[in-house]
C-alpha cells in the first residue's frame, strides 16, 4: 500500500497535463485559462513536491567488519513527509533478499541543525520520515558487506563490491530525479563504477533512480582493461589483481570486441549506453547467486580461479550477458515495465528474456567465429534435447517455469526444468518458421529488432499481443497458434517438420555417462555438496548434504564433470564433515544419456538451402 500513493500522484499529473492541453486550452478565454491554470498548477506542485537535491555518500567504512557508511542527504524539501525505502531484489536476479536486513544504525537528523527527526518503520524496507518545516535531512546507516554474489555487496582488505539496489534508498515521488554519488574510500584503492563520471574522481551521477540502482561499482586492486568499441569505452576489471594474466586479458578483450560488434548489429548498431563494464570476479562466490548477472550497462561474473579461467572459457557467458543490454534491460515484459522494487514481480516471459538470450549467446558464438557451424548447431541439439530428455516438460510450460523461478534458485521443484533451456530451443525453432515463412529474408533478428523499436522505443513493456503483431508483420501469419502450443502450453513441438526447413532431419542416440549423483556449489573452502542423489554411488560411498569435498584423488581441481572415461574405477573424496576430515572412496557409476544430432539431408531443395544459408551465415 505504500507504493500506491507516489504512482497514483504521478498519474493525476499526467491527466490534468493531457486535460489542459487538449481540452481547455483551445475553447476557453485565455484570462480563465490562467486562473484556471493557477489552480491546477497548485494541485500539480503539491502533488510533484518540488525535486529535491539528492547526494548518497557510500564510504568504506571499515574493511574488517565488512561494513559501508552510506549517507543520504536530502536537500530543498519541501513537503511534510518523505517516505524512503530500499529494494528488496535486484533487477535479472529474480529471488526477494531483503537488503534491509543488513542495516545498521539507521538514522535520521537535520541537515542543517543537526537535530533528530523522527521517523517511522512502517514496512519491513520503508522508514516514513517527518519533515514539516525542514528543508534538509540526512539519513545515515552502516551496511554489513559481508557476501561476495551478483546480488550482495562485499567488503574485504582488498577490494569493495556493491550494486546500487543494495545501499540506495529510495526517495518515493522523485524516482525520476538526478542524484549525485561520493565515494569514500581507503587510500591507494582505484573506483569503477558503470554511474556516470564527472570530473571529480570521487564523484559520479545517475539521472534517476533505476538506473542508479542498476549500477555496479568495485573500489579496491584490481586489474583494468580500457578499449573502445565503436567510439564507446568498455572497461574490463579482473578481481583479483594478477589472476587473470595481461596475456589473457589481452586476448579476451578482442574477443569481447567482436561480441559488442557482432550483437549491436542485431540492433542496427544502436549502442544504449555511455561506457560498458565488465566486472570478472575470478573466485568462487559466498552464496548460491554466482554465474553472471547483466545491468543497464555492466555486467558482473563469477570465473574459475587459478589456470581454469581461459577467454575462450568466458566468452559465451559474456555474449549471454552483453545481449541483455537489449533483451531484458531495456526491450522487457510490460509486468517488468516499470520494475517494482518491494516485492516479486513475476512475468511469463523468461523464456524470451533469458532463452533467446541463451540462443543469442550460440548466434554471436558463431557469427563472431569463435564457433563452427557443426556446433552452433550441436549447441541447437543440444536445446532441444535437453527439453525433450526431461519429464517436467510435460506439465511445465516456458510460460510456467519463467513465474516458477521466484521460488528460489535452490528450490528443485521450481529448477526441475528451466526457461533457459526451454527458450533457447523456442529461439531456435521459431528462428526457422520465421525463415521458412520469408524464404530466409527475415529471422529471428527482425522480430527482437522490430519489438525493440515498437515498445521498448515507445517507452514501453511488451504484451504477448505485440511478439503476435510483430510476428505478423514480418511473416503475414497468424503465430497465436504456434506461441499456445509451445511457450503456454506443454505440445511437444515438431522438430522433424521444423529443422527440415533448413535440410536436416534428426537422430536420436544414447552414449554412457558417468554418474555421481552429486550436486554441489564451489565455495572458498571447497565443493560444499548441496545433495546427494537417492541410490547413487555418492550414497553408497556415505557422501551427505553439508560435506565439503577439498581433494579428489590428489587433486585440489574440484570438477565433477569429467569422469565419463572412469567408469567403474573407484576416486577417493576427501571431505571436511564437522570439523572432521574423511577420506571416503567412490565407485563411479553411469547412466545412459540420450543424445539428438542434426543431420543434413541427402539432397536438400533450393527452398531448404535458401533457409540454412540464412540461418547459419557468418560474420557481421
Ligand atoms: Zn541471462
Amino acid at each position: 500500500m505504500n507504493r500506491v500513493l507516489p504512482a497514483s500522484h504521478e498519474a493525476t499529473r499526467r491527466h490534468i497535463r493531457l486535460y489542459v492541453e487538449r481540452s481547455v486550452m483551445r475553447r476557453l478565454p485565455s484570462a480563465f485559462v490562467v486562473l484556471l491554470l493557477g489552480a491546477l498548477l497548485t494541485v500539480s506542485a503539491a502533488a510533484q513536491q518540488g525535486k529535491l537535491n539528492t547526494t548518497y555518500t557510500v564510504a568504506v567504512a571499515n574493511t574488517q567488519a565488512s561494513l559501508f557508511h552510506v549517507t543520504t542527504e536530502v536537500r530543498d524539501l519541501s513537503q511534510p513527509g518523505l517516505e524512503v525505502s530500499l529494494p528488496v531484489w535486484t533487477p535479472g536476479w529474480y529471488t526477494v533478499e531483503n537488503y534491509a536486513k543488513n542495516i545498521l544504525r539507521f538514522k535520521v537528523t537535520d541537515a542543517n541543525s543537526g537535530a533528530r527527526v523522527p521517523f517511522s518503520w512502517t514496512h519491513k524496507q520503508t522508514w516514513n520520515i517527518s519533515t514539516v518545516g525542514r528543508s534538509a535531512i540526512k539519513i545515515e546507516f552502516d551496511y554489513r558487506a559481508d557476501v561476495l554474489a551478483l546480488n550482495q555487496a562485499k567488503i574485504n582488505q582488498d577490494f569493495a563490491f556493491f550494486t546500487g539496489t543494495q545501499l540506495f534508498l529510495r526517495l518515493a515521488g522523485h524516482t525520476s530525479e538526478e542524484s549525485t554519488v561520493r565515494f569514500q574510500v581507503p587510500e591507494n584503492w582505484r573506483i569503477l563504477s558503470a554511474l556516470k563520471e564527472t570530473a571529480d574522481q570521487l564523484v559520479f551521477t545517475a539521472p534517476d533512480y533505476d538506473t542508479l540502482v542498476d549500477s555496479t561499482t568495485e573500489m579496491g586492486n584490481f586489474d583494468v582493461e580500457t578499449f573502445e568499441v565503436a567510439g564507446k569505452p568498455h572497461y574490463f576489471a579482473a578481481t583479483p589483481a594478477g589472476a587473470f594474466s595481461t596475456e589473457k586479458r589481452l586476448k579476451f578483450v578482442e574477443m569481447l570486441k567482436k561480441v559488442a560488434r557482432t550483437e549491436s548489429a542485431i540492433f542496427y548498431n544502436n549502442q544504449p549506453f555511455d561506457k560498458y563494464v565488465y566486472f570478472y570476479f575470478f573466485m568462487p562466490p559466498e552464496s548460491n547467486a554466482g554465474g553472471a548477472l547483466e545491468h543497464a550497462n555492466s555486467h558482473v561474473a563469477f570465473a574459475p580461479p587459478g589456470d581454469a579461467a581461459t577467454p575462450e572459457g568466458l566468452i559465451e557467458t559474456a555474449a549471454h550477458e552483453f545481449f541483455h543490454l537489449w533483451n531484458v534491460k531495456r526491450l522487457r515484459p510490460a509486468d517488468m515495465m516499470p520494475y517494482d522494487y518491494s516485492r516479486e514481480q513475476e512475468t511469463t516471459f523468461l523464456w524470451i528474456s533469458e532463452g533467446f538470450t541463451n540462443y543469442y549467446a550460440n548466434v554471436t558464438m558463431m557469427r563472431a567465429g569463435f564457433r563452427s557451424r557443426r556446433d552452433f548447431l550441436n549447441r541447437v541439439a543440444g536445446a532441444a534435447l535437453g527439453v525433450e530428455s526431461n519429464e517436467a516438460r510435460a506439465y511445465i510450460s516456458p510460460a510456467a517455469s519463467s513465474v516458477s523461478t521466484w521460488l528460489g534458485y535452490d528450490t528443485p521443484r521450481a529448477f526441475e526444468i528451466s526457461y533457459y533451456t526451454q527458450g533457447e530451443n523456442l529461439g531456435a525453432l521459431l528462428d526457422l518458421s520465421i525463415r521458412h515463412d520469408t524464404n530466409g529474408a527475415v529471422g529471428l533478428d527482425d522480430l527482437m529488432r522490430l519489438l525493440y523499436r515498437t515498445t521498448y522505443e515507445r517507452g514501453r513493456g511488451f504484451t504477448g499481443q505485440d511478439i503476435i503483431d510483430a510476428l505478423r508483420i514480418l511473416t503475414r501469419r497468424d503465430y497465436v497458434d504456434f506461441l499456445s502450443r509451445y511457450a503456454s502450453g506443454v505440445e511437444v513441438p515438431d522438430y522433424a517438420r521444423i529443422f527440415a526447413y533448413a535440410g536436416y532431419g534428426f537422430e536420436f542416440g544414447v552414449i554412457k555417462r558417468a554418474r555421481l549423483g552429486i550436486t554441489a556449489r564451489p565455495t572458498p573452502e571447497g565443493l560444499r555438496v548441496t545433495g546427494v542423489a537417492a541410490a547413487s554411488p555418492a550414497e553408497t560411498a556415505g557422501l551427505r548434504s553439508g560435506d565439503v569435498i577439498t581433494r579428489i584423488d590428489d587433486s585440489d581441481v574440484l570438477r565433477l564433470d569429467t569422469f565419463d572415461d572412469r567408469i567403474g574405477q573407484i576416486i577417493a573424496l576427501t571431505v571436511i564433515r564437522d570439523n572432521r576430515q574423511l577420506e571416503l572412496p567412490l565407485t563411479i557409476g553411469s547412466r545412459d544419456e540420450r543424445t539428438f544430432s542434426l543431420i543434413e539431408v541427402e539432397k536438400p531443395t533450393r527452398a531448404q538451402l535458401q533457409v540454412r544459408e540464412a540461418w547459419l551465415k557468418q560474420g557481421v
